[in-house]
């Protein structure tokens, strides 16, 4: 039977501000998500090219298709399975709270109540927090650099993001910046990569994930980012 792959070049859509799933360093993007979509691809001999986009922009685009799928952390919810699907999860997340190192005040997620709260624009954090955290003044950034920015700056108190992103900040670029609260505000989460409703790919890349859990690909490349295994 005729594959998708003959007919055309994906366009995978992905926010590339979001390390170490997608991020950009000395030019090149790059990141678990990049090596792992990658070689899916390659292992199933399907042409594409990266879409970059802002993560807001990442669901509106699956439900008018003018992307054939994204990658980019995508935590998978009831609400936004109502209009995408998803592939098997390939990742489990949470989310952590992080303030400014010099804060004494907020010690702990307990102390967010009531607090100016950095999140990004159109992530599940933003649903997360109106519904858990007492009385938080929500301010969005298109993009968590900014919000990790404003809070260095102390325009906000806290920034709470997805757990693996937080930490890598917290170890590389904003060591000695800021402090990640313990311990996470939530965990389980999974994240997806995300098509239109019904796209054809989703079960030769179901079978594919499984094949990188079994092979060993999967594990190394997580060890490559994470540092541990998973
Ligand atoms: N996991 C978050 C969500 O799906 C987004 C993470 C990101 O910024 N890419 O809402």
């Amino acid at each position: 039977k005729a594959s998708f792959a003959d007919s055309k070049v994906l366009v995978v859509g992905t926010d590339v501000s979001f390390m170490p799933f997608e991020f950009s360093q000395n030019g090149k993007t790059q990141g678990f998500d990049i090596d792992l979509w990658t070689k899916v691809a390659s292992d199933l001999g399907l042409q594409f090219k990266w879409q970059p986009m802002d993560f807001s922009g990442i669901i509106p685009a699956l439900q008018t298709k003018n992307i054939d799928l994204a990658i980019s952390g995508i935590t998978i919810t009831p609400a936004r399975a109502q209009v995408i699907d998803f592939s098997e999860p390939y990742y489990a997340s949470g989310l952590t709270a992080v303030v400014a190192e010099n804060d004494k005040a907020i010690t702990s997620p307990a102390g967010l109540a009531g607090k100016k709260i950095g999140v990004k624009t159109g992530t599940a954090t933003v649903d997360w927090v109106k519904t858990n955290v007492k009385d938080a003044q929500m301010v969005s950034f298109p993009n968590i650099d900014d919000a990790l920015l404003a809070l260095q700056a102390g325009r906000v108190d806290a920034v709470i993001h997805d757990t693996p992103n937080v930490i890598y900040y917290a170890n590389t670029a904003g060591k000695g910046l800021v402090r990640v609260l313990t311990p996470p505000m939530e965990s389980g989460e999974y994240y997806g990569m995300a098509f239109p409703q019904g796209s054809p790919l989703i079960p030769q890349i179901n079978a594919e994930l499984s094949k990188l859990s079994a092979n060993g690909f999967y594990k190394a490349t997580y060890i490559k980012w994470f540092g541990i295994a998973p």
